[in-house]
């Protein structure tokens, strides 16, 4: 799961880590309001999306000269021109896609006086089992350029998490940033606290760009990027609480509803199967007889007839559905059970696209018989090659 960039500075803060001072705000006024707050003379705008890139980012309903997402003001009057332009307003960023996403909260902060721009970011290293500490001295805007063009700028230093965090870690990550006195002292300090949030939150991605040195030489994060692993959300109900469901795939929204596992691609061929791995093979296999799946959705190994009934609505919502592909395996969840879902699914969704189903295990002969007396017009496959190919050839008929 994700968090918008004032609830990441938050959860930072509350570890004791330095954050500018700022105010989040919905509306104009209240960004008005939240800049009066603020010391001045200097704030920052920032518009809060579950996406990077904003401050090179153009807005759609904007002129291509327009400044991005990330706007510094040099006034009240400027603040309250910012937050004009950006609220209800789409942002299109590297990250966004063409389609962008809609600007519904603003982050107003106290602007600081950068010295210098470094990048700080710790994340899972699932090679090694460790968390790595990934920092540069080539911090900001262009931080991929940096990657990509002199990867060399780039440090990484592991942390077994059965040893933890050690001072020698925090020396490290010092001395790869290049800093001295009193800065490296706040640097190692700083490494630490992250790593201890990082831990103690269950951060799947904490990513700080920049990290920046004022011209007092502090360190401070400027801007920050926290993801969650959501198997450990329910140890931590304050993050849950940060869930901005407005900033995700609402099909993808309205199967977590259902314990669905689902996700949003984009061909044409809609998938419903019970398992993970039988999902990817379906998945593989439509690829491999030409076409694409629209989705993946794993509808567990328990599932209800409620929750097969859920999962076929949520498939026939994306538009570029074609043809659906019902691939299950009855070991917990029985043929029938299943059987008895998609008719009465399809009886209510007035299904209009091709449905091939591909049922085995316990009661399979009950299923296939339930499906044949339903008066649909249900295309039954014996295995998983069968139903790819007769799915992807009732499409192709169909159009
Ligand atoms: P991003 O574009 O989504 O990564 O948004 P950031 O919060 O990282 O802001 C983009 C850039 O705006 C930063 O790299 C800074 O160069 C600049 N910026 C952001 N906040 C301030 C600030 O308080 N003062 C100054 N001078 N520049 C800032
Ligand atoms: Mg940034």
């Amino acid at each position: 799961m994700n968090i918008h960039e004032y609830q990441a500075k938050e959860l930072l803060a509350e570890h004791g880590i330095a954050v500018p001072k700022g105010i989040a705000a919905m509306t104009v006024e209240e960004a008005v309001a939240a800049a009066k707050q603020l010391p001045g003379p200097l704030y920052v705008v920032k518009a809060q999306i579950h996406a990077g890139g904003r401050g090179k980012g153009k807005f759609k309903e904007l002129d291509a000269n327009a400044k991005g997402g990330v706007r510094l003001a040099q006034s009240i009057d400027e603040v309250e021109h910012a937050a004009k332009e950006m609220l209800g307003n789409t942002l299109v960023t590297a990250q966004t896609g063409d389609e962008g996403k809609q600007v519904n909260r603003l982050y107003v902060t106290d602007g600081v006086d950068i010295a210098h721009e470094y990048y700080l970011s710790l994340l899972v290293d699932r090679a090694s089992g460790q968390v790595a500490m990934v920092v540069s001295t080539e911090g900001g805007m262009d931080i991929e350029a940096v990657a990509h063009d002199t990867p060399e700028k780039i440090h990484t230093i592991t942390i077994d998490p059965a040893q933890g965090f050690m001072p020698h870690h925090g020396r490290a990550v010092a001395f790869a940033l290049e800093l001295s006195g009193d800065t490296n002292k706040q640097c190692q300090k700083l490494a630490g606290q992250l790593y201890e949030a990082f831990m103690a939150l269950d951060v799947e991605m904490l990513e700080i760009n920049p990290l920046v040195e004022t011209k007092d030489g502090d360190l401070l994060v400027l801007d920050t990027k926290m993801s969650f692993d959501g198997n450990a959300l329910y140890r931590h109900k304050n993050v849950e609480a940060m869930r901005d469901e407005t900033e995700e795939d609402p099909a993808e929204v309205e199967a977590s509803e259902y314990d669905l596992a689902y996700i949003k691609l984009d061909g044409n061929i809609g998938c419903m199967v019970n398992g993970a791995g039988l999902a990817m093979a379906t998945m593989d296999i439509i690829k491999l007889n030409g076409a694409f799946p629209a989705n993946f959705l794993d509808v567990g190994g328990g599932a209800t007839k409620e929750k097969v009934t859920a999962a076929f609505k949520i498939i026939l919502k994306d538009d570029a559905v074609e043809g659906i592909l019902v691939n299950i395996f009855g070991g917990i969840m029985k043929c029938d059970i299943i059987a008895d879902g998609i008719v009465s699914a399809a009886k209510d969704v007035n299904l209009s696209v091709p449905l091939v189903v591909r049922l085995e295990g316990t009661n399979v002969e009950k299923g296939k018989e339930i499906l044949e007396n339903s008066g649909l017009p249900i295309v039954s496959a014996d295995d998983l090659g069968d139903a790819a190919r007769k799915i992807v050839a009732e499409v192709k008929k169909a159009a």
